[in-house]
C-alpha cells in the first residue's frame, strides 16, 4: 500500500474526468477519508500534499485532530458521519466542516457550541437522494427550509450539499442520482444568492467518475487512497 502513489493516481483520475466533462481540474477538491486509519497513514498522505481529511466517528476524529495540532501540522477536518445530538459539542469545537447536517436542532446546537474565536463551522446539508428510509439526510423538498434556518445562524456557514447515494455498479443509475443532486445545488445557489454556496460533496472510490461528470466539487475518497478498511 503506497499512499503517495494512490494519491497521485486519484489526482490524475480527477484531472482526466474533469477534462472529459470539460471542467477545470481545480473545480474538484479531494477529501481523503481516513476513518479507521492510523495517524501514520494520515501523515503519509500529508507528506504527499494532502491537507483535507474526513472522519466518520467523533471520538476517533477528535483524537486525530488533537494529535496533528500537537505536531503543529495544520490540516482541514471534515465530519462526514451520522451525528448524535449529544456529540455535537466535539464537532463544533474541533472540526472545520460538518457535512451531514440533516436537522435544525443539530444546526442550532452546533451554532451555540462553536467557539467564537474560531471561524464559523462550514456546513453541508445532507440530502437523502436515493430515498432509502434507512439512510440519513433530508428529503429534497425540505432543503430550502433547513438552508434558510442555517443561514440565520452566525457561527455556521452554509457551503452546499452532500449525498451518499445507494451504491450501484450501474453507471446510468449513479448519474441519475448525481444529476438530481446537481439540480438541487443550482436551486440552492439561486434561492440564496448572497450565501457562499460553492460545495457539492459527492463521489466515493466506486462512483467518482459519475460524480465528477455530474458536477461534484468535492469527492470523498477512502479505500482508493488508504486501502480497504479492516
Ligand atoms: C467511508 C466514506 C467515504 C469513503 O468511501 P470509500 O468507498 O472508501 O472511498 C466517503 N463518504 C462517506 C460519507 C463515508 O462514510
Amino acid at each position: 500500500m503506497n499512499i503517495q502513489q494512490n494519491l497521485n493516481q486519484i489526482r490524475q483520475q480527477i484531472t482526466q474526468h474533469c477534462r472529459l466533462a470539460q471542467r477545470s481540474a481545480d473545480e474538484v477538491r479531494l477529501l481523503a477519508v481516513s476513518k479507521t486509519k492510523p495517524v501514520e497513514a494520515i501523515l503519509a498522505a500529508y507528506q504527499a500534499g494532502q491537507t483535507a481529511f474526513g472522519e466518520n466517528y467523533v471520538q476517533e476524529g477528535v483524537e486525530k485532530i488533537l494529535f496533528f495540532e500537537r505536531q503543529n501540522i495544520p490540516l482541514e477536518w471534515h465530519f462526514i458521519g451520522p451525528l448524535q445530538s449529544n456529540k455535537t459539542r466535539l464537532v463544533a469545537e474541533h472540526f472545520d466542516w460538518m457535512q451531514t447536517l440533516d436537522r435544525a436542532k443539530t444546526a442550532e446546537r452546533l451554532n451555540a457550541q462553536r467557539p467564537h474565536f474560531k471561524a464559523p463551522l462550514n456546513v453541508l446539508i445532507q440530502i437523502n437522494i436515493s430515498d432509502e428510509s434507512s439512510k440519513s439526510g433530508i428529503q429534497p423538498a425540505e432543503m430550502l427550509t433547513l438552508a434558510k434556518q442555517v443561514q440565520n445562524l452566525p457561527h455556521l456557514c452554509l457551503r452546499g450539499l452532500m449525498a451518499i447515494p445507494a451504491p450501484t455498479d450501474n453507471i446510468a443509475l449513479q448519474e441519475q442520482a448525481f444529476a438530481k443532486m446537481h439540480a438541487l445545488f443550482l436551486q440552492l445557489q439561486q434561492a440564496l444568492p448572497d450565501a457562499p454556496i460553492d460545495t457539492l460533496s459527492m463521489g466515493m472510490s466506486d462512483d467518482m467518475p459519475s460524480a465528477i461528470k455530474c458536477g461534484s466539487t468535492m469527492v470523498r475518497i477512502g479505500t482508493a487512497i488508504f486501502g480497504k478498511r479492516g
